[in-house]
């Protein structure tokens, strides 16, 4: 049975290690930080097909929607997992593609919507909603929903590691060793060598870094996208379901707690920020979420902070074997959240068989290194 070193237990290299481990498969996951504590953390984190721009995009992500469900069955409680359907409306300042449009696409690609007004409905729904008008169409998405990141990492770990094949290391991986073409090891900073059959590169916005450890082409091509999140303390729970708005996004991020962004201000976010905003956009982000969810006006600032993903510039994952290195695999991608799951276990039956899962046949490494 293979070895199998694991580079970052974020949402992605833990549903990775899960699935190997319950496969049979011996494996190594090294952590430098927290477990799910980076981009995980921070992410909206919402299940969703809706912001896909083509068929083959949406495809992908609509099937991580269908595999969480999956995914959650396979154990007695899922707490990570909160299918509460989401809401969104549209408003004339849309840029791009107006609102219906984009619903009506999504519908005809099979994803379920039930248009409402809010004078007919979505009050019930959402009563914390000040909607623009009375007639604001809105739209429900009944297989939406969100998942809390950390807490589905720290699961699956714990049921990876019950399974006895699991070690979670604590420490950087500063190199991978490669001969003859094929991966052999593991190296950590701190001077540890890890003999491995393969390695998993899903270590998030460094999967670049780790990748150039293998001494090959580069990964070239790569997309960043930063976002402001809040999140608010509440006394209750006034968001019940993932809230699309067309001024500000907001859902819950458990009890007595709402997470909250919004478009608008990240286009305005300078290129390249890692850390904390200026209070301009801070408050300005506050103004929208207070004129679309006026009681949150009550709630208190916990966290602000700048999450920013790092993905394949082309908007599919890399997902797969690189040719060029026996055993070295990848698994970075956009909406990491939503196709964490489904990359876990097709990955791994790549891994076990070679069988590459057809979704997985536009999502080549091999793709990203043009140099090569
Ligand atoms: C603001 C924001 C909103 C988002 N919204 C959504 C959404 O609504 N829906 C959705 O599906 N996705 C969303 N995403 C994207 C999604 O959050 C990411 O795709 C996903 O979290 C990536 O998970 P990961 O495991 O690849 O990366 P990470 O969570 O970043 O994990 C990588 C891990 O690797 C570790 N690591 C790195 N280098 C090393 C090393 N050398 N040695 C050891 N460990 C290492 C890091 O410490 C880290 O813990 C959003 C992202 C952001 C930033």
């Amino acid at each position: 049975m293979k070895t199998v070193g694991i580079v970052g237990a974020g949402v992605i290299g833990a549903c990775v290690a899960f699935s190997l481990a319950q496969r049979g498969m011996r494996v190594h996951c090294v952590e430098r930080a927290q477990p799910g504590g980076l981009t995980t953390d921070v992410s909206f984190a919402r299940l969703s097909a809706f912001q896909q721009p083509t068929y083959a995009r949406f495809e992908l992500s609509h099937t991580g929607m269908i595999e969480h469900l999956r995914f959650a069955q396979q154990f007695d409680s899922a707490p990570w997992w909160h299918p509460t359907g989401s809401l969104a409306w549209g408003d004339d300042e849309d840029d791009g593609l107006p609102f219906a449009d984009v619903v009506h696409r999504l519908s005809s690609w099979g994803y379920r919507t039930v248009w409402r007004d809010a004078s007919r409905g979505t009050h019930a729904w959402e009563p914390a909603i000040a909607f623009p008008h009375e007639r604001t169409p809105a739209v429900l998405f009944p297989d939406e929903g969100w998942v809390d990141g950390p807490e589905l990492v720290s699961e699956i770990l714990a049921a990876a590691d019950d399974t006895g094949r699991l070690t979670l290391w604590n420490g950087t991986v500063d190199g991978i060793e490669v001969h003859a073409g094929e991966v052999r090891a593991l190296r950590l900073e701190a001077g540890d060598r890890i003999e491995v059959d393969a390695v998993v590169n899903a270590a998030g916005p460094q999967a670049p870094t780790v990748a150039a450890m293998l001494g090959t082409a580069p990964i070239e091509g790569v997309a960043t996208r930063s976002s402001l999140v809040i999140d608010l303390l509440t006394g209750d729970d006034p968001v019940r379901h993932v809230l699309r708005g067309a001024q500000v996004h907001a859902r819950s991020a458990g009890p007595g707690r709402v997470r909250v962004r919004s478009d608008q201000i990240d286009a305005r976010l300078p290129a390249g920020i890692r850390s904390e905003p200026g209070d301009e956009l801070v408050k300005d982000l506050l103004e929208r979420v207070y004129r679309t969810i006026p009681t949150l006006e009550s709630a208190t600032v916990d966290q602000v902070r700048i999450g920013t993903a790092v993905f394949p510039g082309d908007g599919f994952p890399s997902v797969g074997a690189l040719s060029a290195v026996s055993g070295y695999y990848e698994a970075f991608a956009n909406s990491g959240i939503t196709l964490a799951p489904f990359i876990g276990r097709t990955l791994t039956t790549h891994i076990a068989t070679g069988e590459i899962h057809p979704l997985w046949a536009r999502c080549s490494p091999d793709r990203l290194r043009t140099a090569s």
